[in-house]
C-alpha cells in the first residue's frame, strides 16, 4: 500500500525559534493521532534542519527545500545533499516551481540533484506542474510529461521507488486558487501512467503522488477523495499547526 503523505513547505519562513516551536505544536497536536497510513515531513528553511531533528520523533519526515546540482568544492553559498543528509534530513524537495521560475532551475540540473540526493540516502520530493498559459493553452499533460522526463531520466528502479512526486500546478500555487478535484486526479492519474511505461505497474502504483497548491483545511477532503491523490504538499497552511494537522486527518 503506497504511504499518503502531507508535506509541509515552510519556504523563506520563520526565524529558528518560531520555527522550532511550530514544529513542536505540529509534534503536539500529531501525538492525538492521525488517520491510519498518513505520515508527515516538515521542510523548513536550511538553518532550522538540525534543530528540528533534534525535538521531532521519527514518525515526522524531515526535508530540506533544496540541494545543491554539485557535490562539493567552490560554489558559495549552495548546500549539498550530503550536508541535508548530515543535518538528520531524510527527504529534499527538488524543482519547486519557486526554484524553477526565481533561481532558473533547469530540468538536467534537476536531474543532478535528484541523482546525489539519492546517493546522500535522501528522499527527494520531486516538484512538477505547469503555469496558466501552458494551462490555457491546453499543453498541461506535455509539459509535466516533459519535467518529468528530463528530471527523473536515468534513475534505477531501486532508487526511483524511493522518489515521491508533487504535481503543483504553479497557477495554484499561493494564489488561493486551487485545482479541481477532477483536474488533479486526472494528471495524477496522467503522472502515475508515465511511470508505469518507465517502471511497470507495481513501482507506479507504489508511488506517492501529492498534490501542491492552495490546499487548505477547506478543500483537502475532496481533493484526497481521488484514488490517485495520495496528499498534499503544503505551502501557506503548513505555517499553522492546526490547519496543517487539520488537512492530514482529511483523508
Ligand atoms: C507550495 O509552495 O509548495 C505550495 C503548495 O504553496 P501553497 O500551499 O501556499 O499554495
Amino acid at each position: 500500500m503506497r504511504r499518503k503523505i502531507v508535506a509541509g513547505n515552510w519556504k523563506m519562513n520563520t526565524v529558528i525559534q518560531d520555527g522550532l516551536d511550530l514544529a513542536e505544536s505540529v509534534k503536539k497536536n500529531a501525538e492525538k493521532g492521525l488517520p491510519e497510513n498518513v505520515m508527515l515531513i516538515l521542510a523548513p528553511p536550511f538553518t532550522h534542519l538540525a534543530g528540528l531533528k533534534n525535538i521531532l520523533p521519527d514518525n515526522i519526515g524531515l526535508a530540506a527545500q533544496n540541494c545543491a546540482s554539485e557535490e562539493s568544492g567552490a560554489f558559495t553559498g549552495e548546500v549539498s545533499a550530503a550536508m541535508v543528509a548530515s543535518s538528520g534530513a531524510n527527504y529534499v524537495i527538488i524543482g519547486h516551481s519557486e526554484r524553477r521560475l526565481y533561481f532558473k532551475e533547469t530540468d538536467p540540473e534537476l536531474n543532478k540533484k535528484i541523482k546525489l540526493a539519492l546517493a546522500s540516502q535522501l528522499s527527494p520530493i520531486f516538484c512538477c506542474g505547469e503555469n496558466l498559459h501552458e494551462r490555457e493553452k491546453g499543453i498541461h499533460t506535455e509539459v509535466v510529461k516533459k519535467q518529468i522526463e528530463l528530471g527523473l531520466s536515468d534513475i534505477p528502479e531501486a532508487d526511483f521507488k524511493r522518489i515521491i512526486i508533487a504535481y503543483e500546478p504553479v497557477w495554484a500555487i499561493g494564489t488561493g486558487k486551487t485545482a479541481t478535484p477532477d483536474q488533479a486526479q486526472d494528471m495524477h492519474l496522467y503522472i502515475r501512467t508515465q511511470i508505469k511505461e518507465m517502471y511497470g505497474e507495481e513501482t507506479a502504483g507504489n508511488t506517492s503522488i501529492l498534490y501542491g497548491g492552495s490546499c487548505n483545511p477547506s478543500n483537502a477532503r475532496e481533493l484526497f477523495a481521488n484514488s490517485d491523490v495520495d496528499g498534499g504538499l503544503i505551502g501557506g497552511a503548513s505555517l499553522k499547526a492546526d490547519d496543517f494537522l487539520a488537512i492530514a486527518r482529511s483523508f
